[in-house]
């Protein structure tokens, strides 16, 4: 093979971006029984890492974006993705209980009509929800999607080991950032 060898990128982005009036950000009982449904119930792992610590339940379409949405192109979108796909379903402690629940709901509702649906709502742990570098919230769709292609088996490298070397550059990035500011603590890696 010839061309460009393996490396680290590394960049920073600014995003933008319009909200519709939305109502205020409430819990429904809906989402309050999916999430224990799903992460409790059914003990589906982080979507990323499999971890079953620090689990979250995200909304895949944001809550304060449904309004401007068109729910035939969610939920297009969403079974495209496939997030309960055997793969990951192999992975929940329930996993036929998990697959019949989602099937029901395809039955009686063929279009996703709130993002408290049960299929607009996957599991992450904390690290692949909202930590830097790491987490859905704060890397590009494109690098996130990349990850998320990775094979379970056989891959050059893991989502686990990808990931981490993400963090290990933003852990080494915050010693050297102290050491500049003589804030710097040994021993903290
Ligand atoms: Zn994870």
């Amino acid at each position: 093979m010839s061309g460009i060898v393996e490396h680290f990128k590394k960049g920073t982005f600014e995003e933008q971006y319009w909200l519709p009036a939305h109502n205020a950000r409430r819990v429904s009982s809906l989402f309050r029984r999916n999430k224990k449904f799903i992460r409790d119930t059914c003990g589906a792992p982080c979507w990323v890492c499999g971890s079953m610590k620090d689990r979250e339940v995200h909304h895949v379409f944001e809550w304060s974006f449904w309004n401007a949405l068109n729910p035939k192109k969610v939920t297009n979108i969403l079974k495209a993705i496939e997030f309960y796909d055997e793969d990951y379903t192999d992975k929940a402690q329930a996993p036929y209980m998990l697959r019949a629940h989602i099937r029901r709901v395809e039955k009686r509702k063929p279009i996703i009509d709130t993002p408290d649906d049960i299929r607009n709502l996957v599991v992450f742990c904390r690290r692949h929800h909202r930590l830097k570098l790491t987490g859905i919230h704060t890397i590009t769709f494109p690098i996130w999607l990349a990850i998320s292609a990775i094979p379970a088996r056989g891959g050059i490298l893991t989502k686990e080991q990808i990931l981490m070397a993400a963090e290990r550059v933003r852990i080494i990035d915050e010693e050297l950032a102290a050491l500049a500011e003589n804030n710097y603590k040994p021993n903290r890696l």
